[in-house]
């Protein structure tokens, strides 16, 4: 089938690819230039295991093309997907400028029947403003006739191909009228690949389909910020969280996925959406107390690694030199947005510490981000390591903040000789606790206090 892409960011770029994998003919589209170039010279924007490959094998068999001229990625695709970003506006809402503009040009340059297929995560009722934008610009005379669509993106960065690849559900939201129907039979074909071996696909109306991405985002925010209160309370209490996550998530109806006591969700999709769906019910007077509580939740739990350092050194770091393993807001990913190590590293540099900081992919976009996020004084005096165990080097504690499979079984006997204190705050339960006692480290979990207290 014969598809456009517009926007060919993570979602984008991911859905283009992978859409071209299983014989495709995709048209990807964005308006930054030099994306654009980057991906005709063989480059790829993003880090995303799988994703170079199936790029390159697809372009190479002419099945994928990257392009910024508007005209010919309408006239491309019979399918138009809008895969651009919804930033939070100022007062937290999603800001549709960008999904707007997007059907405003799919309009302006269209001919023929067309489904236009909203992949951004966006607001209940965008799929009314993005048809009502599509029929200011359709130029009266052009024959041009669509339906949209809401088929909301529910991959994982860090394992998005594979995600994208083995769906454990396709939703889509359609109208019942002919022109809906005729997008539902469009997209049905489209997806049969995903459905061979059981069907994943739940149809639906465009409202819901919309509103199911927000409710599943919020959910999953809303799992992550329980764990860290109660991991909190655990650590108030003598409890080993770890234990208690087993002992709950044995239970079917809760099951053991998101449970994890951390440093706090980060990101560019939990955040923006939890606010986004509470700013959607403000605007229909209701309070959606629960995801008020996980949003505040979450910015305190952000804070607490560096308050367990704080904890243990006092308020002045004047003097005090830190190691930081992890940088991405998660593992397999390059992405800074949100990530919880941008308020850590804040913490400690504000407070007069230095720091050497590694990860196994951010470090680039780690720097141009936290160059922007920290004062010329508080930049300088953090140093992006060459190795983990560079990192470690006269350091007065290692502080571990993204989980990096790469960190999980180090050599402990070298991160001691490395650290002028075997002292570790880990932000991610990496560890047990009793194993790290024996090894001689003093060990500071999230809600993990009863061991470490023995
Ligand atoms: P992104 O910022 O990585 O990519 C968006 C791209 O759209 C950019 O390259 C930008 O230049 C381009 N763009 C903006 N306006 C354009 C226009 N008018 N025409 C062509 N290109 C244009 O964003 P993303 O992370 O891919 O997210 C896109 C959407 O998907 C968001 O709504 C997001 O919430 C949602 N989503 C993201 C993820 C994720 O893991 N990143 C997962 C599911 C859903």
């Amino acid at each position: 089938m014969k598809i456009t892409i517009i926007g060919t960011g993570y979602v984008g770029l991911v859905t283009g690819a992978c859409l071209a994998e299983l014989g495709n003919d995709v048209f990807c589209l964005d308006v930054d230039g030099a994306k654009i170039a980057m991906l005709n010279s063989g480059g790829i924007p993003i880090h995303e295991p799988g994703l170079a490959e199936v790029v390159a094998r697809n372009r190479a068999a002419g099945r994928l093309q990257f392009s910024t001229d508007v005209a010919a990625s309408v006239a491309h695709g019979d399918l138009q997907f809008i895969a651009v970003g919804t930033p939070p506006d100022e007062d937290g809402s999603a800001d549709l400028q960008y999904v707007l503009a997007a059907a405003r040009s799919i309009g302006r340059h269209m001919t023929g029947f067309k489904v236009i297929i909203d992949k951004s995560t966006v607001p209940v009722g965008t799929g009314e403003r993005v048809r009502a934008a599509l029929n200011e610009t359709i130029a009266a005379g052009s024959g041009a006739t669509f339906s949209v669509v809401s088929n909301p993106e529910f991959l994982k960065e860090g394992a998005a191909v594979e995600d994208f690849m083995r769906p454990d559900r396709i939703v889509i939201g359609h109208d019942s009228d002919s022109a809906g129907l005729r997008a539902r039979a469009l997209m049905k074909k489209l997806y049969a690949p995903f459905n061979r071996n059981h069907e994943r696909t739940y149809w639906m109306d465009v409202r819901s389909a919309e509103f199911t991405k927000y409710a599943a985002n919020a959910m999953l925010a809303t799992r992550i910020s329980f764990m860290n209160e109660l991991a909190n309370l655990a650590d108030r209490v003598g409890v080993d969280i770890e234990a208690v996550r087993h002992g709950i998530g044995s239970d079917p109806r809760i099951g053991h996925s998101f449970l994890y006591a951390g440093a706090g969700y980060g990101g560019s999709c939990f955040p923006k959406d939890v606010q986004a769906l509470e700013r959607t019910a403000r605007s229909y007077e209701q309070d959606l107390l629960i995801l008020r509580a996980v949003e505040a939740v979450n910015d305190r739990q952000k804070q607490v690694l560096g308050q367990k350092v704080v904890a243990s050194f006092g308020e002045d770091l004047r003097g005090r030199h830190f190691a930081v393993w992890g940088l991405a807001f998660k593992p397999n990913t390059d992405d800074m947005r949100e990530a919880p190590a941008r308020v850590l590293l804040r913490q400690l540099l504000e407070r007069g510490a230095s720091v050497a900081a590694f990860d196994p992919v951010a470090m680039a976009e780690a720097r141009r981000v936290l160059e922007l996020d920290l004062d010329a004084d508080q930049f300088a005096r953090l140093r992006f390591a060459a190795t983990p165990m560079d990192a470690l080097l006269e350091a007065d504690a290692l502080v571990i903040v993204t989980e990096w499979k790469a960190f999980r079984s180090p050599d402990f006997d070298a991160v001691k000789a490395r650290l002028k204190r075997a002292l570790v705050f880990d932000g991610r339960n990496l560890f047990e606790p009793a194993q790290m006692a024996e090894a001689g480290f003093e060990y500071h979990g999230i809600g993990r206090s009863v061991l470490t207290r023995r």
